[in-house]
């Protein structure tokens, strides 16, 4: 276990979260979200963190080729969410659905958004938020320090 509650998926991963990179903010919500699961039964498993822009890029393009997106839009639209990913900012992490008892996926995003705002000047934005896209997973995110990014 990296901490109560939290683990990686694979070794690499481990690396990446000892990385300095990464941001503290997401540390400190990915610790207490692994603590909060644990007490409720769950672990929640790291399953990424940091990825360059071409890994991105790859991603959200094969996203939008299983929608069906013809050439050349699903280029444009892959190149357009990989530049603004923030995986290769390392302020995001990806996690396994965690299986919990006597408490909810909806529960635990709900607290992470109470406790942890992502941003207080834009609250439609969310620190934990459930994509579907390439496997159900909670995607987990920071604001950057210093002004608004
Ligand atoms: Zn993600």
């Amino acid at each position: 276990m990296i901490a109560p509650g939290l683990d990686v998926t694979r070794p690499g991963l481990a690396d990446q979260w000892s990385d300095e990179q990464l941001s503290p903010k997401l540390k400190l919500i990915l610790m207490w979200a692994g603590a909060w699961c644990q007490e409720r039964g769950g672990v929640l498993w790291m399953t990424s963190i940091w990825r360059s822009v071409k890994e991105e890029f790859d991603i959200q393009r094969m996203i939008l080729e299983r929608q069906g997106m013809a050439e050349p839009e699903r280029s444009l639209c892959a190149r357009r969410l990989a530049d603004s990913s923030l995986h290769p900012r390392w302020r995001a992490i990806d996690t396994r659905i965690p299986l919990l008892i006597g408490a909810s996926i909806a529960d635990l995003m709900e607290e992470a958004a109470e406790k942890y705002p992502y941003d207080p000047l834009r609250p439609r934005l969310r620190p934990c938020i459930r994509h579907i896209g390439t496997g159900d997973h909670l995607h987990w995110q920071a604001m950057a320090s210093g002004p608004t990014v």
